[in-house]
């Protein structure tokens, strides 16, 4: 029966057919198993090519940040060597000039110093974690606060020692137009404090002792200390300030 079977030529050609589409089997799972072998490969490439443009993208960002930084750094520098000569020049305008003749000139130049200041400088400090920002707050609030103290105690000193000056003294310390404007507010021009000026009893100020109203040396009507002429003849004052003084 073996014997048969192996001999029989319908079996040996089947066999051999089936030989041939089993080699065929094989050669199709080595070339399946070599795509998958490259498509691994392929993966791992792209994966070890995708870290390496992170790595690259990453050291990239740094430097991009540091280099605008530096731009930032640099425009600021820019931005204070023409902002802080003009607040210097303010600043010294500010404390001797802003009196003088040409005060029009002065205040508008401060104005147009702190403008650059605030719109053209402010804006571009450096944060570096907004600390900039509040150290030069703090250091603003502490110069315009000391210089705000100082000049209110300057104040109250002159304002002591023009309470302790004599009465002829301290009527020509006093600028014309200032004593009049402080009588309007019905405050004595000489310490700034209340005065019932109606009350015509009062010639003195109680508080400083200044002398508010006196008698015209011509035709003794009681008058201002202050005006510079009698109102009711017209004689010059001779207690007060000389007509020709401004
Ligand atoms: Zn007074
Ligand atoms: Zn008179």
């Amino acid at each position: 029966m073996t014997q048969r079977a192996e001999h029989d030529p319908e079996v040996l050609a089947r066999t051999k057919v089936l030989d041939g589409l089993k080699q065929a089997e094989q050669r199709t799972q080595q070339a399946v198993e070599a795509q998958q072998q490259a498509l691994l490969d392929a993966r791992q490439a792209a994966t070890a090519a995708q870290r390496q443009l992170s790595g690259m993208e990453s050291s990239a960002y740094e430097k991009l940040g540091a280099e605008r930084r530096k731009v930032e750094l640099r425009v600021f520098l820019y931005r204070l060597a023409l902002t802080l000569p003009l607040l210097a020049v303010a600043g010294w305008l500010f404390v001797k000039q802003r009196k003088g003749t040409y005060w029009p000139f002065v205040w508008g130049f401060i104005f147009f110093a702190l403008f650059a200041f605030f719109v053209e400088l402010v804006p571009y400090l450096p944060s570096y974690g907004g600390y900039v920002r509040y150290v030069v707050g703090i250091a603003i609030t502490v110069l315009v606060g000391r210089y705000a103290i100082l000049a209110l105690n300057r104040y109250l000193e002159r304002q002591k020692q023009a309470e302790s000056l004599p009465d002829q003294e301290r009527r020509k310390e006093l600028s014309y137009d200032v004593a009049l404007a402080r009588l309007a507010k019905n405050v004595c021009p000489g310490c700034e404090r209340p005065v019932d000026l109606k009350n015509d009893k009062i010639d003195f100020c109680p508080h400083c002792g200044i002398g508010l109203f006196d008698r015209c040396g011509h035709c003794s009507t009681r008058k201002s200390a202050f005006a510079r002429f009698c109102h009711a003849c017209g004689t010059g004052a001779q207690s007060g300030r000389p007509a020709t003084e401004v």
